[in-house]
C-alpha cells in the first residue's frame, strides 16, 4: 500500500482533532504516515501516541528551522523532500490559514497540482485519486482530480469522522537543511490571544451562534451562557459581526469561518445563504426564530419557532 503523507497539527500537548480527521480519510486512501514539527514546548511523547493511536503507520519527527523563523516556508521545505523520497498517493493538510499557506508553497515546490478544502477523497475503480469539494456556498459538490505530480489536499475541519485505529508506533527523526529563505524573515514576539475558556470555533463539537436578531452586543451573553453550558464555541453572523456586537473572528459563513460541529444552533439568524456556506455541513442543526418563515427553517433538523430572549435562558437551564 502506498503512503498518504499527512500534515500533524498539535498544541499542548495534544493532536488536534482535525490531524485526526486527516488521518481517518488518510487511512482509506492508503497507509497515512504522521509528519510532525518538534515546535518546541509540547509534551511530544503523548502526540506521537494518540497520532498511532489514531492510524498513523508511520510517524516522521521534523525538526523545524527554528522558533525565530516563518513555519511555513520551513514547514514546505521538509514536507516535499519526505514527498520526493517516496512518492505518496497525497499530502493532506488541514484547511485555514497555516494550512492554506504551507500546501501552496508546497504544490509550488512539488510542481504538483493543489485541491483546497476538499470534504471527501477517495480511489476509484481505477485507482485514480477523487476528492470532493463544495462550491458556491455548497450549492454543489464538485468532484476533482489532481492531474499532475503528488496532489496536495487541504481538507476542512469536520468534513470527516476521526477514527481510533491502533498501529504500532514507528518513528523515523529526520534534520533537514532548510534554505536561507526557510529563515529569511523573523519572528521578534508571540502574544497568545487572551483565552475565552472556549474551544476554538473550527474545531468545536458545538457551535452556538448569534445574530441580527439578539438585537445589541450585550445579549450575546444568552449566547455565550448556552455555549458555555454545551462545552461550545461562539459564533456570529455577519450582521452581528458588522454591527460591531462580536468579533469577526467569530463569524460563520461565506467570508467567515466554515464550521462543521456535531451540533450547530442559530439563535436569530435568518439563514441567508452565505451564512449557510459556512455551516450547513454541521450533523445537526438547530434553530432558534421568531419567524416561522425563516430560510433556517429549511436546513434545521430542530427549530424553535419563539423569541430567543424566551427560549435561550430556559433551554439553558435545562441543560
Ligand atoms: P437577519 O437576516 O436580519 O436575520 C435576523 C433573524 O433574527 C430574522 O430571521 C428574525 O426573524 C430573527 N429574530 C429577530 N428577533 C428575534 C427574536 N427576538 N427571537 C428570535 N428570532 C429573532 N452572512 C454571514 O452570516 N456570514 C458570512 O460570511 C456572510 N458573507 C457574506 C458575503 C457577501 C458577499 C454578502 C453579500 C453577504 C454576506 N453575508 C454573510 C450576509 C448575509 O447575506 C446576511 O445579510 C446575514 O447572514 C444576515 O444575518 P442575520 O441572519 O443575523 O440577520
Amino acid at each position: 500500500m502506498t503512503d498518504v503523507l499527512v500534515l500533524a497539527d498539535h498544541a499542548d500537548g495534544a493532536v488536534r482533532s482535525s490531524t485526526l480527521e486527516l488521518l481517518a480519510l488518510a487511512g482509506g486512501l492508503g497507509e497515512p504516515t504522521a509528519v510532525v514539527f518538534l515546535d518546541g514546548g509540547d509534551d511530544i511523547a503523548a502526540v506521537l501516541e494518540e497520532l498511532a493511536r489514531h492510524g498513523a503507520t508511520a510517524i516522521r519527527t521534523v525538526t523545524t528551522a527554528g522558533r525565530r523563523s516563518h513555519a511555513a516556508i520551513g514547514k514546505a521545505e521538509a514536507l516535499a523532500r519526505i514527498a520526493l523520497e517516496a512518492p505518496p498517493v497525497a499530502v493532506l493538510i488541514g484547511s485555514g490559514d497555516d494550512g492554506t499557506d504551507i500546501a501552496a508553497r508546497l504544490a509550488v515546490k512539488l510542481e504538483s497540482g493543489l485541491i483546497t478544502d476538499a470534504v471527501g477523497a477517495r480511489i476509484d475503480a481505477d485507482g485514480q485519486l477523487l476528492l470532493t469539494q463544495q462550491a458556491l456556498a455548497a450549492a454543489y459538490t464538485v468532484t476533482s482530480q489532481v492531474t499532475r505530480g503528488i496532489p496536495v489536499v487541504t481538507v476542512k475541519p469536520g468534513a470527516v469522522a476521526a477514527e481510533p485505529f491502533p498501529a504500532e508506533l514507528r518513528i523515523d527523526p529526520l534534520e533537514p537543511d532548510y534554505s536561507a529563505l526557510a529563515t529569511a524573515t523573523t519572528v521578534l514576539g508571540r502574544t497568545p490571544r487572551e483565552s475565552t475558556g472556549r474551544p476554538d470555533l473550527g474545531e468545536a463539537s458545538v457551535v452556538v451562534s448569534g445574530g441580527r436578531g439578539l438585537g445589541a452586543a450585550e445579549n450575546f451573553a444568552l449566547v455565550e451562557a448556552l455555549a458555555d453550558r454545551l462545552g461550545g464555541a461562539v459564533g456570529a453572523s455577519r450582521a452581528a459581526v458588522d454591527a460591531g456586537w462580536y468579533p469577526h473572528a467569530h463569524q460563520v459563513g461565506q467570508t467567515g469561518r466554515a464550521v462543521s460541529p456535531e451540533i450547530y444552533l442559530a439563535v436569530g439568524i435568518s439563514g441567508a445563504i452565505q451564512h449557510r456556506a459556512g455551516m450547513q455541513t454541521s450533523r445537526t442543526i438547530v434553530a432558534v426564530n421568531k419567524d416561522p418563515e425563516a430560510p433556517i427553517f429549511d436546513l434545521v433538523d430542530y427549530g424553535v419557532v419563539g423569541d430567543l430572549f424566551t427560549v435561550l435562558p430556559v433551554l439553558t437551564t435545562l441543560i
